[in-house]
């Protein structure tokens, strides 16, 4: 019988295309057909970095489409590049499955879009193929996009999605409360790339209404509340490769592997590991008073100082000669396999959703460092719901100070509740993907669909 051919497309951005590369593998080890498709920038990046096709089994073929900017463009311009997407994008993928089905001998049978990626899943209605949503962030998150029209309605924000005051939501009564200004879409300084993002939410609200499947990144055990407001979406994470012992992939930056070596040497629960994700940018101030409270802590670091996150990157005279052994940097680190290794205490970390899925998986209490989006209301999840962190507070000018870090890392470290809940919660999210569990079965009957019918016997569910 003839393989499923499923097209995979994720939201061009670090975060989005790793968890988006996990899920591809999974359906390639379950005897699916992928082919991924990344923008033209996306695409190099994952191939310059490692990306090892052969390991697919010739089961995976990785493809570009082009993101509507120039090449010289500035694609950390959230707003450009958004709107870009949004605008330019679906008449490329339509031509690519159009060529697919003419020239590859196996017809893409369905479509799975990253949920941001909403337009992807409008091309394939109009195709006639199957299609699904995938969701890699929190489900918290996703609910407060699936909220906007009552938002509106309720008249907490304009019809750009702008709040008309600063005001705190509630989604739910078992759910942290969110301000109107701090919602994944509203806490851009910037109103572009604020109702950039919003016609990117209300999108991909519509694009959900045209799919069989949402499935999500996240666990029930993580976030029950949220799934119970909409039981359509369907969780089958944490999909972590360091859960199958795998290599993480499509990192957009050349991982640094010697630090784990490094980690072999130091002491079990030492390590204070201090990584901020792909996105996250702060100023030369803050950088020093970070290195100086990691300084302080007088314990052995791991701190991921990535391309870009700083200006100049220029450190104190004689701090790297001072930590000397005791404190390791690299530009990008292999994070999962580091989160998952014996000597790491504690993770620094902005709460990204994928860091705040590999830091709970991997039992890890946090010290909690939000920059943008979604980060908040992870944060609160950590610090409020599990219980597995604490706050780093900024000061009056609006910087982390190197006592601050100090102290609250002390804290996470000495009182045993954050140790003990961030066990907890590692056993009962670990659960869910174990035989048995809800988010392993939920994937299996997912595969089971897909590779149900192809595209001649193609459903229309709408
Ligand atoms: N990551 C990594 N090495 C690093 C820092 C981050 O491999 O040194 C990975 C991390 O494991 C995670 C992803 O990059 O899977 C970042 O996603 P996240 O959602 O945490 O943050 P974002 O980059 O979207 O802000």
């Amino acid at each position: 019988m003839a393989k499923p051919h499923v097209l995979v497309i994720p939201y061009p951005a670090q975060g989005h295309v790793m968890p988006t590369m996990e899920l591809a593998q999974r359906l390639v080890g379950k005897g699916v057909k992928v082919t991924f498709v990344n923008t033209e920038v996306t695409h190099k990046l994952v191939i310059g970095n490692g990306l090892d096709q052969d390991g697919f089994g010739g089961l995976m073929k990785m493809v570009w489409i082009p993101d509507g900017l120039e090449p010289w463009e500035d694609r950390t311009d959230l707003c450009k590049l958004t709107i870009s997407l949004l605008e330019s994008m679906a008449d490329k993928l339509e031509e690519l499955i159009e060529k697919i089905n003419e020239e590859d001998g196996s017809k893409v049978s369905c479509v799975i879009a990253d949920d941001s990626m909403g337009w992807a899943i409008r091309v394939a209605k109009k195709m006639g193929i199957r299609r699904a949503a995938f969701w890699p962030a929190s489900v918290a998150t996703l609910a407060s996009m699936f909220s906007f029209q009552k938002l509106i309605d309720d008249g907490v924000m304009d019809n750009d999605g702008m709040p008309l005051q600063d005001q705190t939501i509630r989604l739910s009564e078992t759910m942290p409360p969110l301000r109107s200004t701090n919602l994944a879409w509203t806490c851009f300084e910037d109103s572009g790339t604020a109702k950039a993002f919003f016609r990117l939410v209300v999108e991909a609200v519509e694009a959900a209404r045209l799919t069989e499947w949402f499935i999500c990144n996240s666990a029930t055990e993580l976030e029950p509340a949220a799934f119970s407001l909409y039981p359509q979406l369907v969780p089958i994470g944490p999909l972590l490769a360091s859960n199958r012992l795998a290599n993480q992939t499509g990192h957009f930056w050349q991982e640094d592997s010697t630090c784990l070596a490094w980690l072999d040497q130091q002491p079990a629960s030492s390590v204070i590991y201090i990584a901020f994700g792909s996105f996250t940018i702060i100023n030369q101030t803050q950088f020093e008073e970070l290195a100086l409270g990691l300084e302080l802590c007088n314990r052995p670091f791991l701190w991921v100082v990535r391309p870009g996150m700083t200006k100049e990157t220029t450190y104190a005279d004689g701090y790297i000669e001072r930590v000397g052994s005791r404190g390791r940097i690299v530009s990008w680190a292999p994070q999962q396999k580091v989160l998952a290794h014996p000597s790491v205490a504690c993770f620094v970390s902005h709460c990204g959703w994928n860091s705040t899925l590999e830091g709970v998986t991997h039992g890890r209490p946090f010290l909690c460092w939000p920059y943008f989006a979604d980060q908040f209301y992870n944060e609160d999840y950590i610090c409020d719901i599990w219980k597995t962190g604490l706050r780093l507070k900024k000061d009056e000018t609006g910087i982390v100070r190197g006592g601050e870090i100090r102290s609250k890392v002390e804290e996470v470290l000495s009182n045993k509740k954050y140790a003990t809940n961030a066990f907890d919660m590692k056993e009962k999210v670990t659960g869910s993907i174990r035989e048995h569990g809800r988010s392993h079965k939920n994937l299996g009957d997912f595969i089971e669909w897909i590779h149900e019918k192809d595209t001649n016997q193609c459903q229309e569910s709408t």
